[in-house]
């Protein structure tokens, strides 16, 4: 029997950094006939945020304490999934695998962006889905008495092997190679294949269609999401509501079989009408959305068609439906200027959602924006994460004021959970979104917070004395007790949502006003509502 392992580092401890690619490999060396028989596969996965890596330095150190965990195992082939943030520990954890014997095979992201220069780190690269070529590969080797196979063999293991036909895969839920409960969650992954071209995606230059995983195992799959009450599912499918007849048949579904599990999905704008926002509401689940650039010019560079009157048009119904939903936003596009940027926060807050994630554009090897980075004025840096540093545009300077901002963002909005009267106190401070995070930012840097703490009870408190500070710059204090009630009625709402814990909250003004259309104004809340103070238990 040859000992396998499939492994890969995770970025983080989350259902939604569950090792997938890695799973789906064992798997298919698990049913493949020519190592079926042959092979004992075994499936370990790493985080970043294990306790054992977490206190760990440096990335020799980190590589050193997996090489550890691996060689107890005693394997004869280790296959790993390699991505930006793993692949300079992995490189360093193969050469002392390889003062052992041990044979590595390395897929993923990174590998396929650049194959070539992976030669001296690993025995075997393998680009593109894996769930063929591995198999066939390890197969090769075996038969081989593990002797490093020739070229042309290699070739061979992968000729009509680059888009596996999904009908043939054995989904590793259900045959036991992963068990979601250990990771608390499940990705879903529903669909291969994007029918759009973002320059900056590694979809830019796949093949344009759009390949679905059979019916029967996306019942099966859910089935056993159900029999095993999964709290959370991250659906794998980049426009999940491109296909509406699909989309809809598939929400009934789940709202049936798994209707307390909550489903996060991938959708765009542009497919969004009321009654697919009705579906949405059948079931617990939130929507992310790219939004990227406000900024149409900007958009074009990367190859995102946008029409801003219809992108409004249609979140309009996602709110007034209720659907919860999230927008992401880019900095260092090409063609964006700080200031556009700025815009682009502008505007986004102005949807409400419920979230906004702000990241810094990475120009990822393998993609089409990589190959464009020159003509379009583009300097990134040269080791992963690929972050862009300028472009002509966006000088290191915006960069770093483009950091400050998306950090604010995430701690006052996104963690500080404001959106139900971010824009009220906005409007009442006659300050847009964009300027009101970059105030934030620099009160939160004279005042020392630790903008990483995300316990919200300090977030809050934090909120609150940022912005009686504002009202007393301002000259509006009489805003100040108002907006106080509303942030502490609304952040307990959400925590007793969040732990299902009931908590008692003092408030100034009466909670059925807090609680109404008078809070969306707080200069006609102060002027209309008597202060009457109450103990509520919410
Ligand atoms: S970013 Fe999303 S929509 Fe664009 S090509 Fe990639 S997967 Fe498709």
């Amino acid at each position: 029997m040859t000992r396998i392992i499939c492994t890969t580092l995770l970025v983080e401890k989350s259902p939604q950094a569950l090792p997938l690619g890695a799973a789906c490999v064992a798997s298919a060396i698990k049913h493949y006939p020519g190592t079926q028989k042959e092979c004992q596969v075994k499936l370990i996965s790493f985080s970043r945020e294990d306790k054992e890596i977490l206190p760990l330095k440096t990335d020799e150190q980190k590589a050193n304490y997996i090489a550890d965990c691996l060689l107890k195992e005693e394997p004869q082939i280790v296959c790993m999934s390699v991505f930006v943030w793993n692949r300079t520990i992995f490189e360093l954890c193969a050469s002392k695998l390889h003062k052992h014997n041990i044979i590595i095979i390395a897929g993923g992201p990174e590998i396929t962006a650049h194959p070539d220069i992976f030669e001296n780190s690993f025995d075997y690269t393998v680009t593109g889905e894996g769930e063929t070529k591995v198999p066939r590969l390890i197969e090769k080797i075996i038969l081989s008495g593990g002797k490093k196979l020739a070229k042309d063999e290699i070739l061979s293991c992968y000729t009509n092997a680059s888009t596996t036909d999904l009908s043939l895969l054995h989904s590793p839920y259900l045959d036991g190679t992963i068990d979601p409960t250990e990771f608390g969650g499940a990705l879903w992954e529903l669909a291969r294949g994007c029918p759009f071209k973002c320059s900056y995606c590694y979809e830019s230059k796949g093949e344009k269609t759009v390949r679905l995983f059979p019916e029967e195992r996306i019942d099966k799959e859910l089935e056993l999401f159900a029999q095993k009450k999964i709290p959370q599912v991250f659906v794998l499918d980049p426009t999940y509501n491109a296909n509406k007849e699909r989309a809809m048949a598939l929400l009934k579904k789940i709202a049936r079989v798994t209707p307390n599990t909550f489903y996060y999905f991938e959708a765009r704008a542009e497919f969004i009408d009321h009654q697919m926002a009705m579906a949405f509401t059948k079931i617990p689940c939130a929507l992310q959305i790219g939004l990227q650039s406000a900024d149409e010019n900007v958009l074009r560079k990367v190859n995102r068609p946008f029409n801003k009157k219809q992108f409004v048009k249609n979140i309009g119904i996602l709110n007034q439906e209720g659907v919860t939903f999230g927008l992401d936003l880019i900095y260092g596009l090409p063609g964006e200027s700080f200031t556009s940027f700025r815009e682009g926060i502008n505007f986004a807050a102005s949807l409400y959602p419920n979230n906004l994630e702000i990241f810094c554009l990475s120009v990822l090897p393998g993609t089409d924006l990589f190959d464009r980075a020159a003509e379009l004025g583009l300097s990134f840096e040269e080791t992963p994460p690929y972050n862009i540093i300028k472009t002509d545009k966006f000088s290191p300077q915006d960069k770093i004021k483009a950091q400050s901002l998306a950090q604010a963002c995430t701690y006052f909005y996104n963690d500080g959970r404001a959106v139900p009267w971010f824009l009220t106190i906005c409007h009442s401070l006659k300050t847009k979104p964009a300027d009101f995070f970059h105030s934030f930012y620099d009160w939160a840097q004279k005042n020392k917070l630790d903008l990483c703490c995300c316990e919200h009870k300090t977030i809050e408190e934090n909120q609150i004395k940022f912005i009686a500070f504002l009202f007393k710059q301002k000259h509006q204090e009489r805003y100040t007790q108002a907006a106080t009630d509303i942030i502490r009625f609304n952040g307990a709402i959400s925590r007793r949502t969040a732990t299902g814990k009931s908590e008692k909250i003092r408030l100034i003004y009466p909670p059925e006003y807090i609680d109404s259309q008078y809070a969306l104004d707080l200069d006609f809340f102060v002027r209309n509502v008597k202060p009457h103070p109450s103990t509520i238990t919410i």
